[in-house]
């Protein structure tokens, strides 16, 4: 069917196609003209071999018929001549010449002809020749156009072919391979060896050997290899390849392609460094060193040598994270990187590690947490060591977009065997050691020990009781006074949470607070203990006392959250508190970081109507200067001041500076940790306002506080009257 279609188009090409009759004699141009009419041709004339090529460039023919012997340019020289020509460079020409003229025929054919039709002709005979060499023409340059296609798809497609025949050892390479390879097809050897030598070194016996096993086993190949330009550059290539039966020769010829593949290797190392490295740092991530760990366990088991893993974790990451940014956080976390990087392979060059085969590997689990795994290290004590590198490289500040940070950072490790014999509880117990090294005041090292285990138990059944202690309303609201010193009356009460815990009775915000500050619960428990002191509050004055101020301690996550100003707006309007009876005490870190920020939503607070305190002052680093910026109401002064205030005379002269300095800045001082008379009375000399301590009482019940409330408080009626 195919085929008979193809004829058919082939006829109807040939049949309209135009020919050119080239001949000095108008006779034999008459008789070619009219044998070509008759077969079906349409036809143009010339008379010599110059008019000839003029034709030939303005009426295109498909065939030119042409006398050999003509004045002006003969035929030899037309024939030549057309060839140069761009368009005359594959058209079929037909010599004519005499039947007995061998010499015209070969010189015919030297000079391009296609054919030769001796004279004198039979009219038949000629149209029949015409149609066979315009077939063939047409054949000729659909070939050669496929050619040309197939040679452009595999320029786009990068993509070469090759054939090698063993017995003769014949290598051919296309001209795209040619390409690829940086060579010219000219200078390709065209032997196996040749091309093997182009191979990379490396993949070079690994491609003989697949050549050879298509050979030997008929197995169709499909490897990747590279290849070397002769400019010492280096790409990819895929080669699929098989051997086919050549019958001409007789014998197997392998016959393949050759495939660049450098974008795909470029996109798998592209995957690769995605699934298996940390993008901000370039560090291995939690998956390789998983699978690093697993090797050198494989390699400790076999040859009985100690492994560590050392977990870090930077103290306080989540307070810059929140305060200096994410942006100022994530180029923090590249600059730690970077020195642990340098500290780890410098114990390389400091210990006699090298030489026994000891080797670090850092990671980045996520966050702020990274792993070293050490091998081959003789005991716990070479961890130990490194370790304390760490936190040396780290102790120095950091300087990122001109903030000078500290920070510092805890170090937990387990060893291998002693501490796990796999990855994951490797990793756990090196967790584990974390956290006791924070637990112990952070900045430090810690090993693994069993104890430790049941201490994180311990804390883990600690987060999830919270959990349920929100739910369950298992906090509790203490009291305790805070009294006026010039009048020795109650202006306020600072309510602080008690967790009334199902087994463990009654626990101090110290046991659970930094586990509620950890796990972001804190900023519902803030919440939650802010509704009931203005429940509370307002009862209090519902019930006649004399109007106090309740102040609520804010967390920094509640104070940055986004929960804050909404969360205080809907507990006044629920309780309809006055906003002037409520009091946030937060904490001086507030007025170091992210000041702007803070000054805003400062003011966005005050515009409410509620009182500001700062918590704990003197125990951070802010100065009182800085503080001007702040619409703050009152400064309380941290109880570790005023515990050595009597003894101490470098004490009792910080609260003096801090109290006249806060006065003239219109600010209410308060003293916490008041618990003797003397205390009191030196801080009533210092013009202290305010105090908070146990010599006016412990924090309470609500229904304590409120009986010693109504008792201080003047009775509803008096007031009235007054
Ligand atoms: P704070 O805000 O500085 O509260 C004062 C702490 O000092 C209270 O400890 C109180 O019991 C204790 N105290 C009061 N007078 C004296 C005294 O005369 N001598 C001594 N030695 N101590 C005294 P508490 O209740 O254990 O609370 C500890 C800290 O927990 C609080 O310090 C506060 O920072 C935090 N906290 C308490 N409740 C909350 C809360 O609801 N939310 C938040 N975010 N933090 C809270
Ligand atoms: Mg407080
Ligand atoms: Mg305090």
């Amino acid at each position: 069917m195919l085929s008979t279609h193809t004829d058919m188009q082939m006829k109807d090409a040939t049949s309209s196609a135009l020919i050119l009759v080239v001949d000095d004699e108008e006779l034999i141009r008459m008789f070619v003209r009219e044998a070509l009419e008759q077969a079906g041709f349409e036809v143009c004339e010339a008379s010599n071999g110059s008019q000839a090529m003029e034709q030939c460039i303005s009426r295109r023919p498909d065939l030119i018929v042409m006398d050999v012997v003509m004045p002006v340019m003969d035929g030899f020289s037309a024939c030549s001549k057309l060839r140069e020509s761009a368009e005359g460079a594959r058209v079929p020409i037909l010599i004519m010449t005499a039947l007995d003229d061998a010499d015209s025929i070969a010189r015919a054919y030297e000079h391009g002809a296609t054919d030769f039709i001796a004279k004198p002709m039979h009219a038949a005979i000629l149209g029949h020749r015409v149609r066979y060499m315009l077939r063939g023409s047409i054949t000729l340059n659909a070939l050669l156009r496929s050619e040309a296609r197939l040679g452009l798809a595999q320029r786009i497609a990068k993509i070469g072919n090759w054939e090698w025949h063993p017995p003769t050892d014949r290598f051919t390479a296309s001209p795209e391979l040619c390409r690829l390879m940086g060579i010219r097809l000219q200078e390709f050897g065209g032997t196996k060896g040749a091309f093997l030598k182009m191979v990379h070194e490396e993949d070079r016996d690994r491609v003989d050997h697949a050549l050879k096993s298509i050979l030997e086993e008929r197995k169709p190949c499909d490897i990747d290899h590279r290849i070397i330009l002769p400019n010492g550059g280096e790409f990819a290539v895929n080669i699929q390849a098989e051997a086919v039966f050549d019958d001409q020769l007789k014998s197997l010829t392998i016959v393949g392609t050759a495939k660049d593949i450098s974008e795909r290797k470029r996109s798998e190392r592209e995957i690769h460094r995605l699934a298996y490295y940390d993008s901000l740092t370039g560090l291995p991530n939690r998956v390789l060193f998983k699978d690093r760990v697993t090797q050198a366990l494989a390699h400790a088991r076999r040859y009985q040598t100690t492994l560590a893993v050392l977990f870090l974790d930077l103290d306080r990451f989540k307070v810059i994270n929140d305060t200096l940014g994410h942006n100022v956080g994530d180029l923090l976390l590249k600059q730690v990187a970077d020195r642990l990087a340098d500290s780890v392979r410098h114990s390389d060059s400091i210990g006699r590690s090298v030489e026994q085969g000891e080797t670090h590997e850092l990671a980045r689990l996520g966050g702020d947490e990274f792993t070293v795994l050490l091998t081959n290290i003789r005991d716990a004590q070479d961890a130990g060591t490194v370790a304390r590198r760490i936190l040396e490289a780290l102790a120095r500040p950091f300087l990122i977009d001109g903030h000078e940070i500290s920070v510092t950072a805890s170090v937990g490790s387990a060893i291998f065997p002693t501490d796990g014999d796999s990855v994951d509880l490797l990793l756990k117990s090196s967790d584990i050691a974390m956290y006791h090294a924070k637990d112990q005041g952070r900045n430090n090292f810690q090993f693994y020990s069993k104890t430790m285990n049941a201490l994180a138990a311990e804390r883990l059944e600690m987060e999830n009781d919270l959990r349920k202690a929100l739910e369950r309303h298992e906090f509790i609201v203490y009291y305790q006074p805070q009294v006026e010193i010039r009048t020795n009356r109650i202006v306020g009460a600072e309510a602080l949470v008690r967790w009334l815990h199902p087994h463990r009775g009654m626990l101090l915000p110290a046991e659970f607070l930094p586990v509620a500050i950890e796990t972001g619960m804190i900023q519902k428990l803030d919440q939650e203990v802010l509704f009931v002191a203005c429940r509370q509050n307002k009862a209090w004055q519902d019930a006649g006392c004399t109007p106090i101020r309740v102040s609520v301690n804010v967390s920094n996550s509640f104070f940055h959250g986004a929960l804050l100003t909404s969360a205080i707006a809907r507990a006044l309007e629920e309780t309809q508190l006055d906003p002037e009876c409520l009091e946030l005490e937060l904490t001086e870190s507030i007025t170091m970081r992210h000041v702007e920020t803070s000054i805003t939503m400062l003011q966005e607070l005050r515009a409410m109507g509620v009182r500001l305190s700062i918590d704990d002052f003197g125990t951070g680093y802010s100065s009182l200067s800085h503080l001007q910026r702040f619409p703050l109401n009152i400064l309380k002064i941290d109880q570790s001041f005023v515990l050595g205030v009597t003894r101490n005379a470098a004490n009792a002269s910080i609260t003096r500076a801090i109290i006249s300095l806060a006065h003239s800045m219109n600010l209410s001082v308060l003293a916490e940790g008041v618990e003797t008379e003397e205390q009191l009375e030196l801080l009533r000399q210092q013009e202290c306002d305010q105090v908070q301590g146990y010599i006016f009482g412990r924090p309470m019940p609500e229904e304590e506080f409120v009986e010693l409330l109504a008792r201080t408080s003047s009775p509803p009626r008096n007031r009235r009257a007054a």
